[in-house]
């Protein structure tokens, strides 16, 4: 079953706020694909996913690396940003599925441009402007297979 809910907001601070509330329910194996935009804020939310997971390092995309981790929280946090992979064997190179079916969690920034890798029950987040409502305003979409929801909620 899946669970799909938005949210709206209206400043960094609150989708980080958003990002935070999701890592303090991470679970260990959980797969985020992140879409949207570039300049939503994909990487504004996975900092306060961080910071949810009690991550204190600064968290930034991981650009020219593909993916970045981060061992001192509460789970290990492999953050990937796949925008500028040319071919999903890239992925294979530096030994992803170690870290899709590890013990920590992944949060994918541009998923969708490796969706023949992902998961079919991976959680996803999608966030859309509306600039009807302004510069600052986010629509966030997430949709949580229901299986990987924290069992204390
Ligand atoms: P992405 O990783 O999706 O390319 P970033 O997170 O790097 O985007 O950047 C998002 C930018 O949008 C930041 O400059 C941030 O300050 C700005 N911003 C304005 N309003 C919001 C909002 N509601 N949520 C997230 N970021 C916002
Ligand atoms: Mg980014």
């Amino acid at each position: 079953m899946r669970k799909r809910m938005i949210f709206e907001t209206g400043s960094p601070e609150e989708t980080f706020a958003l990002g935070r509330k999701l890592g303090t329910e991470a679970v260990p194996g959980e797969i985020i694909c992140l879409n949207g935009d570039l300049g939503t804020g994909k990487t504004v939310f996975t900092q306060g996913f961080a910071a949810g997971l009690a991550i204190n390092e600064p968290v930034c995309s991981p650009t020219f690396t593909i993916v970045q981790v981060y061992e001192e929280g509460r789970l290990p946090l492999y953050h990937f940003d796949v925008y500028r992979i040319g071919d999903p064997e890239e992925m294979e190179e530096i030994g992803y599925e170690d870290y899709f079916f590890g013990e920590g969690v992944c949060l994918i920034e541009w998923s969708e441009l490796i969706e023949e890798l992902i998961p079919e029950d991976a959680d996803s987040v999608l966030i859309e402007k509306d600039l009807s409502r302004g510069a600052d305003y986010r629509r966030i979409t997430v949709s949580l297979e229901e299986e990987n929801e924290n069992i204390s909620n």
